[in-house]
């Protein structure tokens, strides 16, 4: 393109700017679009990386506009298409989506419409691809640009993998190599490179852009109890002000978290998975629109929660990985007014996140004794939950490594998990047609009626009773499942039939399995992905014990070198952590994580990682020499106290307490009995044998 007045080629990015005012009514660019529009537009293979909220959709949206042909996009997210289609068309865009919520036909029609060229952007779910079909016909649209949205869902290393995205690479290939972008918020230099690797992009445009958040403002804080954590909040609430999200490692948290503030006076709105879904959904719209303004969540929190004026984040709990934690954060302050966020660190948090990873990646020896047990158990496991298979195998076991077993026997091909609602129902009949007429309530009209509709279906024939769809009993009877339901319970009241309601849990049957089956996990492939779990926990962990700039490191992290430097805007940064005081805190951060993996080494042997419901304890690493002045001193005292501690009871000196427990008292410094309780290896019979003295120590040392 020449401009005709200066005979230079002119900048597609006027361009762009003016399409930026015109169609999408925005003044300027954010931080990163400019980059990988310009890229997208020179038709280079692009890798996007920038944060949740940054503006990535415009990044392909409006090169769509400036393109001949169709813009494909592949997104997992099928729940949020629509809203992404609808924006689009009220900006006049015209843009369709093709997923499993239309009628055949509709979809159909629409992949006429993009072939048609109706459409500058057509989302679509990456399972579309499997029909050859659609390939075919979508190719033959004339793709201009070629768009995987959360494509770290490509990698396996990726936080999210999805085997459907795997595919992506070949499917690129299918439709004859367009030029590609793919987006992402969270992808660590490596998992940028295996989604460039997994595409076969010939020399992708790195982007990594906008990870800097200047109205953020970054801290971690140590806590001690529970106690510890609830007052942080309120001081948080205090300085921050409110709206604001705390988020919890598990749902257990969640709800002791809420009801802690809510018992403070706080109202606090609880939201994880285990919700309903329309309870899910109350919540949600409640705190978006302005009707509550703290939620206490797990991390199910997050899709769609687009509130532009949250006041702070906090992590009540160590998250699990910082891409995790900083997608979390991300979405304090989208108005850019300053906002904070907080992480609350105790040490023994690690222990949370790494029971939670052993339930994620069971050993070897596990995975075999649940597979024993479900062919062993034989059709009756079509009714066990997993408490019960739990309780079939040797030892204690952690009925979320047994959950975790049967998805990898499943993915592997031995058996199926079952949906809840595949669970039929039992209904027998307990008299006679004729005294069973007699018998049912005439006022109660539902009863009879669900009678009369039984008896239709020859209930009084089965001696061993029906089994029920209830759902499709509903249907066949004109009712409601509810009202179903109500009347079977209430015919089972006046003992006119039995009712057996459907089995709750998922249950599990064997596909077409013999005892003789060789096992086809790759456990293998188990072992690396548990690997890299551990070591992004272990980051997880350094960032919170970092005395350097918190902003730098997750800037390095992702490799976001836009900005060079301290970020100025963290806790370190503003005050830093005194030169000598930081020795135990590294030694420390080394310690703290073991590798769970050596649950899955010890695989062919036991299995007492995935059995022991409380993880194994940690060994620290030696303090360090760099410990400050005061450290040692306290820590000179309090050896010298555990030695006349063990001497009077007649017991080692380990048995009081441990050198990780005497790292711990050291940095923590427990001034309450409370306190002391929460620190490594006291329980309530230590603290009360030898607490006292303990506490005079660390006053009489502190003071
Ligand atoms: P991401 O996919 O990166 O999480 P979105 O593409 O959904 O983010 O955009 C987040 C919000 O930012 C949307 O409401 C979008 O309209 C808005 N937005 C995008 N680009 C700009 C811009 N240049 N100026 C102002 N708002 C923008
Ligand atoms: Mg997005």
């Amino acid at each position: 393109m020449l401009d005709i007045h200066s005979g230079t080629p002119a900048d597609p990015m006027d361009a762009a700017r003016a399409i930026l005012r015109a169609r999408f009514g925005f003044e300027t660019f954010r931080g990163g679009q400019e980059a990988i529009i310009r890229a997208v537009l020179a038709r280079k293979d692009v890798v996007g990386v920038m944060p949740t909220g940054a503006g990535k959709s415009l990044c392909y949206q409006l090169p769509a506009l400036m393109q001949d042909g169709l813009t494909l996009v592949v997104s997992p997210l099928i729940a949020l298409m629509k809203d992404q289609v609808d924006a689009l068309e009220h900006r006049g865009i015209p843009a369709a989506f093709i997923n499993s919520s239309l009628s055949p036909s509709e979809q159909t029609a629409r992949l006429a419409a993009a072939r048609a060229g109706k459409y500058k952007l057509l989302y679509v779910a990456p399972e579309r691809f499997k029909s050859q079909y659609f390939v075919e016909s979508i190719e033959s649209a004339g793709i201009s640009l070629f768009v995987i949205d959360e494509a770290h869902c490509i990698s396996q290393w990726g936080h999210d993998f999805r085997p459907d995205y795997r595919r992506l690479g070949p499917i690129r290939a299918a439709l004859g190599n367009p030029p590609t972008a793919a987006l992402t918020a969270t992808a660590t230099p490596e998992v940028q490179r295996d989604i460039a690797a997994q595409l076969s992009m010939q020399s992708p445009e790195l982007l990594v852009l906008g990870f800097h958040r200047s109205n953020l403002f970054l801290s971690v804080r140590q806590v001690s109890t529970q106690n510890d954590r609830v007052e942080a909040i309120r001081a948080e609430i205090r300085q921050a002000g409110l709206p604001g999200i705390v988020y919890c490692a598990t749902r257990k948290a969640a709800e002791q978290a809420a009801g802690a503030l809510v018992g403070a006076g706080y109202k606090a709105l609880l939201y994880h998975a285990g919700l309903r879904d329309e309870e899910r959904t109350q919540v949600q719209e409640k705190f978006m629109g302005g009707g509550a303004d703290l939620v206490v969540a797990t991390n199910a929190f997050g899709m769609g929660v687009d509130k532009a004026d949250i006041r702070f984040v906090i992590h009540f709990n160590l998250p699990r990985t910082l891409e995790a934690y900083y997608q979390e954060v991300g979405r304090a302050g989208r108005d850019g007014k300053p906002s904070r966020c907080q992480l609350l660190y105790n040490h023994g948090d690690t222990h949370v996140q790494r029971f939670l990873l052993e339930g994620n990646f069971p050993p070897e020896s596990l995975v075999r004794e649940v597979l024993d047990a479900v062919r062993e158990a034989g059709p009756v496991a079509r009714e066990m939950t997993l408490a019960q298979i739990a309780r079939l195998l040797p030892g204690r076991v952690n009925e979320r490594a047994v959950g975790t077993s049967l998805a990898l026997l499943e993915e592997a091909g031995h058996l199926r998990r079952m949906w809840r609602d595949e669970h039929r129902a039992g209904v027998r009949l307990l008299l006679s047609p004729a005294e069973a007429g007699r018998r049912v309530d005439a006022r109660k009209r539902l009863a009879r009626s669900v009678l009369e509709g039984l008896l239709a279906m020859g209930v009084q024939h089965a001696a061993e009773g029906l089994s029920l769809e209830l759902a499709s009993c509903a249907g066949s009877l004109g009712l409601s499942e509810d009202s179903l339901r109500d009347g079977l319970v209430a015919l089972d009241d006046s003992g006119i039939l039995e009712y057996r309601p459907p089995f709750r849990g998922r249950g599990v049957e064997l596909t077409g399995e013999t005892a003789q089956t060789p096992m086809r996990v790759d456990f293998a492939e188990l072992d690396k992905r548990a690997k890299r779990e551990e070591n992004k926990l272990q980051k997880m962990v350094n960032y919170c014990c970092t005395q350097r700039c918190r902003g730098r490191f997750i800037l390095d992290h992702f490799g976001d070198a836009s900005t060079k430097g301290p970020c100025g805007t963290c806790d370190v940064c503003v005050s830093p952590v005194p030169r000598a005081a930081r020795g135990l805190f590294s030694a420390l951060a080394g310690a703290v994580v073991r590798p769970v993996v050596t649950g899955l080494k010890r695989s062919a042997g036991s299995s007492t990682a995935a059995r022991t419901a409380k993880p194994p304890s940690v060994r620290p690493a030696p303090a360090s020499d760099i410990m400050s002045s005061e450290d040692r001193t306290l820590m000179t005292a309090l050896k010298a106290l555990r030695s006349s501690l063990a001497l009077q009871a007649r017991v080692p000196a380990y048995i009081v307490f441990n050198d990780r427990s005497l790292l711990e008292l050291v940095r923590l410094r427990p001034q309450t009995p409370a306190a002391l309780e929460a620190v490594y290896g006291f329980g309530p019979t230590k603290a009360v044998r030898y607490g006292a003295a303990i506490l005079r120590t660390i006053g009489r040392d502190s003071a």
